[in-house]
């Protein structure tokens, strides 16, 4: 349900005509399937609610489920573990901000994927020199493309999140406020803009609640890719889980592999 009152708009889950039946406990289904009724609709009400309704919604989650059934630890014990919300940089939806280490140039993007992975697609255009793209006449990677062309570090241990947004369909529009408000140097200025000059009014209001937050991205993170690239699909997530040293062998194994590329 949608209200307005004064200037905010507020989202709550109320709707009138649902009968509240979802998959019952007593179903003879699998455990997952049944603990997913209690997950998703968690999910859903930190997803979509205002603030000041979600308590509310939260009881109402709890209540729909001991109607079809489940017992109330289960619903306690889910609701905690789907109240956790993911690490930013597992975070989707998210327009993000990369530094350049020598001169003042930014880089503002947006990606729908969880940011470590764009991060890691910026990163592997910068290692394998390639962030330009002569058969489409496209640059892949701005911040790969300035390092490449200037000989200037980028600040991968250092990246921001300018905003993690609820949905995709607002990726568009407030990436648009970064650009066209913060002015970063190392986005390009001859691509067309992703959403209507009509917008234009209400760009500085959005841009106004980008916050650079740490998005905890460091070296570490990348060393997952760098060993799964030398021993295969998983190895690189396993190697760490086993090995108490795991960080500290990463380290050493990705030094010694930069120091053979570089050979
Ligand atoms: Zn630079």
């Amino acid at each position: 349900m949608l209200s307005r009152h004064t200037e905010d708009l507020n989202f709550t889950m109320e709707h009138p005509t649902h009968t509240n039946l979802y998959t019952k406990y007593s179903s003879c289904t699998t455990n997952s399937s049944k603990n997913s009724v209690i997950r998703s609709l968690t999910r859903r009400a930190y997803n979509l609610c205002s603030p000041q309704h979600l308590d509310s919604e939260l009881q109402t989650v709890r209540h729909i489920c001991l109607l079809n059934g489940f017992p109330p630890q289960r619903i306690t014990s889910i609701m905690e573990e789907t109240k956790t919300t993911p690490p930013p940089d597992l975070t989707p939806h998210t327009i993000y901000e990369i530094s350049c280490l020598d001169c003042t140039s930014t880089y503002n993007g947006q990606t729908y994927r969880p940011l470590i992975h764009r991060m890691k697609e910026h990163e592997r255009c910068h290692r394998l020199n390639n962030a330009y793209d002569k058969t489409l006449d496209k640059v892949k990677s701005a911040t790969a493309h300035h390092s490449l062309t200037t000989g200037h570090r980028i600040a991968w241990n250092d990246i921001n999140i300018l905003k993690s947004l609820p949905s995709r369909a607002y990726l568009d529009l407030t990436e648009q406020a970064a650009i066209h408000i913060r002015n970063p140097s190392m986005n390009r200025t001859d691509s067309a803009p992703k959403c209507s000059s009509l917008w234009n009014p209400i760009l500085p209001k959005i841009a106004a609640t980008l916050k650079p937050t740490p998005s905890g991205i460091d070296e570490e993170k990348y060393f997952f890719r760098v060993l799964s690239y030398l021993g295969g699909q998983n190895f690189g997530q396993n190697f760490v889980k086993c090995n108490p040293l795991g960080g500290f062998a990463a380290s050493l194994t990705l030094s010694n592999w930069s120091n053979r590329r570089a050979a």
